[in-house]
């Protein structure tokens, strides 16, 4: 058995018990972000660039996605204040609460929108301009046209994932007219599957996990040159495309009137996959916000991948290495290995990492409902379990405003989300 850092840390996390972890290797936001710019060129207008790639897809995206309409083609999620969060968190907190309502994210239902659909666009554009289609001002909308389905028709994106990365990537790649092909792990919910089929994805399942899936699908798609392969592992385009998430809130946020400097932070819970979608938003927030914001990331405790990464300098590399078994009903979080391209990018930038209890993901669930009407998935009740652990640290400061990211669940079938929400009760 491999052990991390600290012993003591290795037996906790094992035993299973929900713990909160503060990463020593936080450092000043600005020294970090001119280092990324340098070693990774990564900075932030290259944020910007994505969210005006999407804006100037927005006419194009309306015509595809009628639901859209209301949003002028804008993917974006709102921003909720959330008045009595202490009844779902079960801590009082001085400050505001707020939750970003990705679980209600138009065309794909979580927070796997905004970065999928950033990449199916951007290899759509290359592969059009290399067949000179994408001429007249770069407008997305000759792209709707007979000329580019064709070509696309003859192209096919892949993907692995555990569900809600094949639903952005398989509704996006299908709807512009290619073959879309989603590599699902054993833990993909079989209504996701059947959603992806009716879009005519080809779905195809795998006995291995989430890691087995991508595995699989990238070596299928390395033997065509007519197939692209979205790496959740390795994918710069979808950590920006999640990261535009963060220009749009900082709008949101001083439309609330919420002011964030030293003297009144920001705190953001997110829950942590694979690491893309909160390390691309950690590396946003930290452009627009600088040392006032914080981003904890919240992982169940079968599956803290991104924890173990953090905590690990030349030890273990996933949780299977620790003795634990990766298996959650947090589907959307049920990765085994973090991102090693996302672990370099945000490893100096998250404040910490929480670990969650399966039944508490259900609680929780089950509360916001009944406080708010909002139904979310249980991977997205993941960020609001932070607060209980280590009181001192995380709700110490009286005038910070919390944000929990909801980050999926509109899509969830009723009967399914009935059964969660039983299971909450029963619990309560
Ligand atoms: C994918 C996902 C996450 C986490 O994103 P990663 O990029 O895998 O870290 C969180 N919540 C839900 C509902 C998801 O589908």
């Amino acid at each position: 058995m491999e052990t991390l850092n600290s012993d003591d840390l290795t037996s906790q996390l094992k035993a299973g018990k929900p713990l909160l972890w503060l990463n020593p290797q936080l450092a000043p936001a600005k020294k970090v972000l001119d280092g990324l710019e340098t070693s990774h060129s990564m900075k932030l207008a290259d944020i910007e660039a994505a969210d005006a790639l999407l804006r100037r897809w927005a006419p194009a995206l309306v015509r595809l996605f009628p639901e859209l309409a209301s949003s002028n083609g804008l993917i974006e999620s709102r921003l909720i204040e959330l008045a009595d969060a202490d009844r779902v968190t079960g801590v009082k907190t001085d400050g505001r609460s707020f939750i970003k309502g990705d679980h209600a994210l138009p065309v794909a239902g979580s927070i796997k929108a905004r970065g999928g659909i950033y990449e199916v666009l951007v290899y759509a554009e290359d592969l059009a301009a290399q067949h000179g289609l994408l001429t007249i001002d770069r407008d997305p909308q000759q792209l709707l046209g007979d000329e580019a389905r064709a070509l696309f028709a003859i192209h096919t994106v892949a993907v692995g994932s555990t569900g809600n990365l094949g639903l952005s990537i398989g509704i996006m790649a299908s709807a512009l007219g290619f073959h879309a092909v989603v590599h699902m792990s054993h833990d993909a919910k079989q209504w996701k599957k059947e959603r992806l089929r009716k879009r005519g994805v080809d779905v195809i399942e795998h006995q291995g996990d989430y890691a087995a899936a991508v595995a699989a699908g990238r070596q299928t798609a390395a033997t065509s040159e007519k197939s692209y392969f979205v790496d959740d592992e390795n994918s710069r385009n979808l950590f920006l495309g999640y990261a535009v998430a963060t220009l749009r809130l900082k709008t949101q946020l001083a439309e609330s009137g919420v002011t964030v400097d030293a003297a009144n932070p920001l705190i953001v819970h997110l829950p942590c996959g694979v690491g893309g979608a909160p390390g691309g938003i950690t590396f946003g927030l930290k452009h627009v916000f600088g040392d006032a914001v914080q981003c904890y990331f919240a992982e169940p405790c079968a599956s803290p991948a991104m924890l173990v990464r953090l905590a690990s300098t030349s030890g273990p590399k996933s949780v299977y290495d620790i003795g634990l078994d990766n298996i959650t009903e947090a589907d959307g979080l049920a990765v085994g290995e973090a991102s090693e391209l996302v672990y370099e990018l945000v490893h100096e930038l998250v404040s910490g990492v929480y670990t969650v209890a399966d039944d508490d993901l259900f609680r929780v669930l089950a509360r916001l409902r009944q406080l708010t009407g909002i139904e979310i998935e249980p991977s997205a009740s993941a960020g609001f379990l932070g607060l209980k652990l280590k009181e001192s640290v995380l709700h110490a400061n009286p005038t910070a405003t919390h944000i929990f990211w909801t980050t999926g669940g509109s899509f969830v079938p009723a009967e399914e989300y009935e059964k969660f929400y039983r299971q909450g009760c029963e619990l309560v």
